[in-house]
């Protein structure tokens, strides 16, 4: 059907129905129109999509009037194959190189459509009638028709007719219409928050690059009345609270900004020593406690015995709201998009503080701006997760080249059932297959999966004025993908400097550069781990199984896992807030 060797390519009218019913079906899942108004624009792209396929397959209609009009300057021998269909091959004297052309940029268009309208949809499922304002949203307002769009740019390069071309900018028209009036809606529901999203993100098309960011901040230098001022602004809430903590307990303010409600978002297997739960107060997180970790290399399996320091599992959200519960910051949910001219855009305006910490996990969104130009910092691994039912009464992990070469799997028992994960030391996010198969050999069931990417070196702890804690700052340890407790670590030693700054007993200055001294005091563990890493993808094979049995002997694991296992070591609340307390400011 695709040759020129049928005469007569039309009057499958079998195709019309299925190919439309698709699209129609589709798009009908995703934009789920219940009103009238959103049926109606609806009924136009059902007619812009019959049209096309009637043409396609059907009734050649475009081809009959122009072959008429052209009569014998028809361009092609056979206007009526299915290979003379598509009309700009035909008009514009195209052969095979330009088929496959117009074949990948009008099927990769409507591909991204398709996508696009995907994850719009699953924001807004997710969101349950919140404002939604990340994922697809923070680049435009309105991803699912702008996916609309895009298919229908990619149906008219594959197959332009007369009614498709007609009917195109009505399409356009419609949705924008509707558009203009959910946002009248969305305003009057969300009030300012929606306003100031509206005016950072376009409509349809995003902003790309230093565009988008010179944009960004000339608006930002405009809408300077929004600046809400306070002692101390953080990107985000992340798992650096302690930084949070010692800054609330000496009586200024600080405000927390994160896109997500705290403890909603789970990015990690929960897994870290026991001590640090317990030193901060939020024991009762805890899910179940380990005191083994089995290694399952390819010719042995090896258990370490961790009775001196157990690790445990965590509930993430009781663990970060309980955290909350002893900081007195306020908390705003807000999206922060730019850093410029000493201020923090974000979708609910421009604040300005004096201290500012950027805990925004591996994007480092502030450090991003304040490096502008600067080459990206260390690289990243990439994890990718799954809970299921299995339980078991250790960690286990498994390096085995045989079935994941570039990194390790691990499994985290919490009680009821474990969370179960690779991580891929080369940063590869293409995990789903390989983490279903490995689940699957466990004969256990995987539900909702989890993923990003975590950093595997240090970067620098300091953005120009800016304090860096966490994964933005290359906080994870490399190797072991520890990131919570170095987190909470440095986030502690930097609020601790950040109370003396407030209490005027030293200047930012000092302080940034103090802060920056006790974080590179690590610097030759997180080289030494970053080596690891490396030797676990590069060196044979057969190495795995005995060096893992090395470092779990007896006489030598007490000469390295005291050092591990205790790094970082946590201030107790009561402690902390008493040591504070002394020091109140209102900076
Ligand atoms: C699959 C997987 C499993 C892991 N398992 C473990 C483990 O068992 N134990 C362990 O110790 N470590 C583990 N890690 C590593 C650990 O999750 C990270 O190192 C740790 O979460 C880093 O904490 P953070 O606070 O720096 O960043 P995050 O926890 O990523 O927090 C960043 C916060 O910033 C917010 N944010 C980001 N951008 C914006 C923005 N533009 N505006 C507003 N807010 C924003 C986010 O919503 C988020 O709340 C794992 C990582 C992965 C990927």
């Amino acid at each position: 059907m695709h040759g020129d060797a049928i005469p007569f390519g039309y009057g499958f009218w079998s195709l019309v129905v299925v190919n439309a019913g698709i699209f129609v079906l589709f798009a009908l899942s995703f934009l789920t129109p219940l009103r009238r108004r959103e049926w109606r624009s609806f009924g136009v792209f059902s007619a812009f999509v019959i049209a096309l396929f009637t043409e396609m397959y059907g009734f050649p209609l475009t081809i009959y009037i122009l072959t008429a009009i052209l009569g014998s300057r028809y361009p092609v021998l056979n206007p009526f194959s299915h290979a003379s269909g598509h009309l700009w091959i035909a008009l514009l004297g195209g052969g095979v190189w330009m088929s496959v052309v117009i074949h990948l940029v009008s099927n990769g268009l409507m591909l991204a459509g398709l996508v696009l309208m995907g994850a719009g949809w699953r924001r807004i499922h997710k969101a349950r009638g919140e404002l939604v304002i990340d994922g697809v949203y923070a680049w435009v307002r309105h991803p699912q028709y702008a996916g609309l769009f895009l298919i229908t740019v990619g149906m008219l390069v594959q197959w332009p007719t007369i009614i498709t071309v007609l009917t195109w900018p009505v399409l356009l028209v419609v949705y924008h219409r509707l558009a203009r009036r959910e946002e009248r809606e969305a305003e009057i529901r969300f009030g300012e928050a929606y306003t100031r999203y509206k005016a950072t993100v376009p409509m349809f098309v995003p902003r790309m690059g230093l565009a988008a960011r010179r944009s960004l901040r000339r608006r930002g230098r405009r809408r300077a009345e929004s600046c809400v001022p306070g002692s101390m602004t953080r990107s985000s809430w992340g798992r650096a609270s302690p930084a949070l903590r010692s800054r609330a307990s000496c009586g200024g303010e600080v405000l927390l900004l994160d896109r997500h409600e705290v403890g909603s978002h789970q990015t990690s297997a929960c897994g870290t020593p026991l001590w640090v739960p317990q030193a901060l107060g939020v024991g009762e997180s805890v899910l179940q406690v380990h005191r083994h970790v089995v290694v399952h290399a390819p010719s042995r399996t090896v258990t370490f015995d961790l009775s001196d320091a157990p690790y445990c599992t965590f509930d993430y959200g009781k663990f970060s709201r309980g955290l909350l519960e002893q900081s007195r910051a306020r908390f705003l949910r807000t999206s922060v998009i730019w850093f410029a001219d000493s201020a923090v855009e974000t979708t609910e305006g421009r604040f300005r503080a004096p201290c500012l910490v950027d805990c925004s996990g591996w994007q480092g969104v502030l450090v991003d701006a304040a490096n502008e130009g600067v080459p990206p910092g260390p690289a990243k691994s990439f994890g990718l997760e799954t809970e299921t039912d299995y339980r078991g009464e250790a960690l286990y992990f498994w390096a085995n080249p045989e079935r994941f070469r570039e990194g390790v799997a691990w499994l985290f028992p919490t009680g009821r059932g474990s969370r179960v994960g690779l991580a891929s030391y080369l940063g590869r996010t293409k995990l789903k297959g390989a983490l279903q198969r490995f689940v699957g050999d466990l004969a256990a069931s995987p539900t909702a999966y989890h993923g990003t990417y975590f950093p595997s070196g240090l970067g620098a702890a300091t953005a120009g004025r800016i304090f860096v804690v966490g994964d933005a700052a290359g906080h994870c340890l490399p190797f072991t993908a520890e990131g919570i407790r170095p987190a909470l670590y440095f986030g502690q030693e930097c609020g601790r400097l950040l109370q003396r700054v407030i209490e005027r007993a030293m200047s930012l200055d000092r302080a940034l550069q103090e802060y920056r001294r006790r974080v590179e005091a690590y610097r030759w563990a997180y080289r030494l781990l970053a080596l690891a890493q490396w030797a676990v993808i590069h060196m044979p094979d057969r190495w795995l199984g005995p060096l893992a049995e090395f470092a779990a002997h007896p006489r030598i694991m007490p000469r390295w896992w005291p050092r591990y296992s205790r790094f970082g070591s946590l201030r107790a609340p009561g402690l902390l807030a008493g040591t504070l307390a002394k020091g109140r400011s209102t900076a």
